[in-house]
């Protein structure tokens, strides 16, 4: 038998598979497609993904490696092919692709997964026993084994270690009824979530929140399909085996997209369904934004579901994330919950994949592969024959013209959307209009709660010298340094950069530094000041780290009345009832932006804001501060006009071929110098206008991280001959010595 081998390496260059020979001990042990094995390569040794088996090999058998060692870490192959296709349709490498799809810690560090086989224990039978007394024959390794087992169990890695007794042979052991393995009795830790606000079960539906599940569960498939149990038995030490013919899935169910207005009980809805798919014998996966900022969600699925949830998130430790891994994978939990790399979670015979939120931006990978979560979540589904569920107040174009709409028009209590004003800027002084003071201030009499929002974090934008100009200004980057004042620091937000708050100017001396513009940490002290007694929280990428959103979020809630003050992430889904006030400042900030998604930003950031207002018993209100109060998307915002606003928006990308009708390609080429970059960028440019493919560029963008830019931009109609065309031309220019070191970044569908 021939294991084709994807090898797990960076390097670009070294593209497999390469064809291994497989004894008959890794046969018997059910190595196949989805296992990873040690293999050597030339003098080295790497960890491979067997992607494909075969009879035979193109090569000479006898001269090809056999692998040294199967891991006990296996994939199904579904998620092979998921992970390959990843690096295809991403422009990225097999080995990325695949290693989004393997066990949590494989391949970092020692290259093991992370201490995989702490969980299994080896203990000997009575059989076992006799064995080692009446002369039974067993080879010297067996022996040994069998006879460290006489004071007791012990890890299946230890016993390798203490006695020599490899998987192989414990394998063999077990086959012959001398030992047993069993997972341990520690049950993996299971990571603790904050639950802001999960609330309990809510009693009856509303009519609109029935006649919405009537319809999903009228699309789910039907029950486990012939090829493959609901819960997948414990394999050891690794392998599917050869994987099962492709069989002949029934269709899958056209993509559904849930659009519901804020509060509408989306989260409750998806819940019902998730049950129903239980109740199936099927598995499901969730698909939330970042975890950190909306715990809420992930909490209600763990209150309804327990144990059956495994919740996959960033900011568990590996080990942790393993165990989550493992759950899933063995069948113990059946429902995945998590951020974009969810959507990889090891689930078999998957019935339904939600996408909660489908307008978030974090769906989209920002590393290579740039993998899209929600384009990848519908390619899983029309695969596995499950149904994709989308849902969001703001859903994006692309779904509104490709899949069914399922609606809920009204909120669960029957209260209207709150009014929303529009105020305009021009001419104000200070951050805050007049009408959004008298606001706050009614709030402050109340003591209710407010959310305010601003899309800038720091204390003011930037530094200039009031006698000589100067600008202070990233050293690696084009940008301005933003003032951090409690930490002290100007600092870059793109690169990282950090510099001491300067006391005085470095070219004329001059002590009068003038600050520009207001960001979160300002504004958070302007509201400490102007709301006092009441207390406010800021929510922005400087509080958020560790745990900090779930905090803040947490001490808003239990807060009587209070202030929630940060950037977009204070516009998540939370669910707060007694908020009676929204408010954004500078909301056409994102419409300044040269990027065709401007306009749906900008809706969805003021749209997703006003629900967070009146939920519950409470009356809410909105305003919204703009330099331009008059620009459509604000104002289709302002009256809750989703269908208005995708109607406009749709003309206008369909004129344009923008997506959803054309896909674009964006390909960066960076070096430090600009001269290795532009040469890269037109080599790239050439080739792709051979193969018949439209592409503009490059256009230089501005220096990052001390490397200069080039982009050229693909707009095309046939997606797949784009992708194709722009891989061998990036793939080309990359074997191109001559042209120095220099940096591609490819992103299909960039946001
Ligand atoms: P959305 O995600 O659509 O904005 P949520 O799912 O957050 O809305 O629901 C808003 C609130 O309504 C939640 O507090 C939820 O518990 C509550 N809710 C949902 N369905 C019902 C129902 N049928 N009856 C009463 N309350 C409900
Ligand atoms: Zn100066
Ligand atoms: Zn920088």
């Amino acid at each position: 038998m021939i294991a084709k081998v994807e090898p797990l390496t960076t390097a670009r260059a070294l593209r497999g598979p390469f064809d291994y020979l497989m004894g008959d001990g890794l046969v018997a042990d059910g190595v196949g497609v989805g296992s990873v094995l040690v293999v050597p390569f030339g003098p080295r040794r790497m960890l491979g993904v067997v992607v494909e088996l075969a009879e035979t090999s193109e090569l000479d058998p006898s001269r090809l490696a056999e692998p040294i060692e199967a891991l006990e870490a296996d994939v199904p192959a579904e998620l092979v092919r998921l992970g390959l296709w990843v690096a295809q349709e991403y422009v990225s490498t097999p080995a990325r692709g695949l290693a989004l799809v393997l066990p949590p810690g494989t391949g970092t560090g020692s290259g093991r997964p992370t201490k995989a086989r702490e969980s299994l224990a080896a203990s000997l039978t009575a059989a076992g026993h006799a064995a080692l007394e009446d002369g039974t024959r067993l080879g010297s390794r067996q022996r040994t084994g069998l006879e460290a087992l006489t004071d007791g169990p012990l890890r299946v890695s230890d016993l390798a270690r203490v006695s020599g007794c490899d998987h192989a042979s414990v394998r063999r052991l077990e086959a012959r009824g001398l030992l047993v393995v069993e997972r341990t009795a520690e049950a993996p830790r299971r990571p603790t979530l904050r639950t802001v606000g999960a609330r309990g079960p809510v009693g009856r539906l509303t009519a609109d929140q029935e006649a919405a599940l009537a319809q999903i569960v009228a699309s789910l498939p039907r029950g486990p399909s012939s090829g493959g149990g609901g819960v997948p038995e414990q394999r050891f030490p690794s392998g599917t085996g050869t994987p099962p013919p492709p069989r002949t899935a029934p269709p899958a169910p056209e993509p559904l997209l849930l659009h519901g207005v804020t509060g509408s009980g989306k989260t409750e809805v998806y819940l019902r369904s998730v049950e129903e798919v239980l109740d199936r014998g099927q598995t499901a996966i969730v698909l939330v934004p970042e975890i950190g900022l909306t715990p809420q969600t992930a909490g209600r699925f763990v209150e309804r579901f327990g144990d059956t949830v495994a919740v996959l998130h960033s900011q568990l430790t590996t080990r942790e994330r393993y165990d989550e891994w493992t759950r899933l994978r063995g069948g113990a939990a059946r429902v995945a919950v998590g951020p974009r790399s969810a959507v990889f979670a090891p689930l078999e015979n998957v019935g339904l994949i939600v996408v909660d939120e489908e307008h978030d931006g974090s769906y989209k990978q920002e590393g290579d592969p740039r993998y899209d979560a929600r384009t990848v979540a519908e390619r899983r589904a029309r695969d596995c024959g499950a149904l994709l569920l989308a849902g969001s107040a703001t859903p994006r174009p692309e779904s509104v013209l490709r899949y069914d709409r399922v609606r809920l028009p009204e909120r669960v209590d029957g209260r209207p959307l709150p009014p929303v004003e529009l105020v305009g800027m021009a001419g104000v002084k200070g951050p805050l209009h007049q009408r959004t003071r008298d606001a706050l201030e009614h709030v402050r009499r109340a003591g209710e709660k407010a959310i305010v929002l601003l899309n800038r974090r720091g204390w003011s934008n930037f530094l200039t010298c009031g006698d000589c100009g100067r600008v202070w200004e990233c050293p690696n980057c084009d940008v301005t340094l933003v003032l951090h004042k409690s930490a002290g620091r100007v600092s870059c937000h793109h690169c990282g950069h950090r510099e001491r708050v300067p006391d005085s100017c470095p070219d004329c001396g001059s002590v009068s530094l003038a600050r520009h513009g207001v960001g979160t940490e300002q504004l958070g002290a302007e509201l400490e000041r102007l709301m006092d007694p009441l207390p406010v929280f800021r929510l922005d990428a400087d509080t958020a780290t560790r745990g900090g959103a779930a905090e803040a979020l947490e001490r808003f809630e239990a807060a009587e009345g209070g202030v929630l003050v940060g950037t977009q992430m204070v516009a998540k889904g939370h669910d707060f009832p007694d908020v009676t006030l929204g408010v954004v400042l500078d909301a056409d900030a994102t419409l300044r932006f040269p990027d065709f998604r401007s306009e749906e930003r900008t809706f969805a950031l003021v749209a997703q804001l006003a629900g967070r207002s009146g939920r519950g018993g409470s009356e809410g209100r909105v305003v919204v501060q703009a330099l331009d109060p008059a620009a459509p998307a604000l104002r289709l915002a302002a009256a809750h006009d989703a269908d208005g606003f995708l109607d406009v928006e749709l003309t206008r990308r369909e004129a344009l071929s923008y997506p959803p009708y054309g896909s674009l390609i964006r390909v960066v080429c960076s070096s430090e110098q600009a001269a290795p970059a532009k040469a890269a960028a037109d080599a790239v440019l050439g080739l792709i206008r051979a193969a018949q493919t439209p592409v503009l560029g490059p256009a230089p963008l501005f220096r990052l991280k001390g490397r200069e830019r080039f982009q050229l931009v693909v707009k095309a109609t046939d997606r797949a001959a784009a992708i194709v065309a722009v891989r061998t031309a990036v793939e080309t220019t990359v074997a191109d010595r001559s042209l120095g070191p220099v940096k591609y970044a490819v992103d299909v569908d960039p946001q």
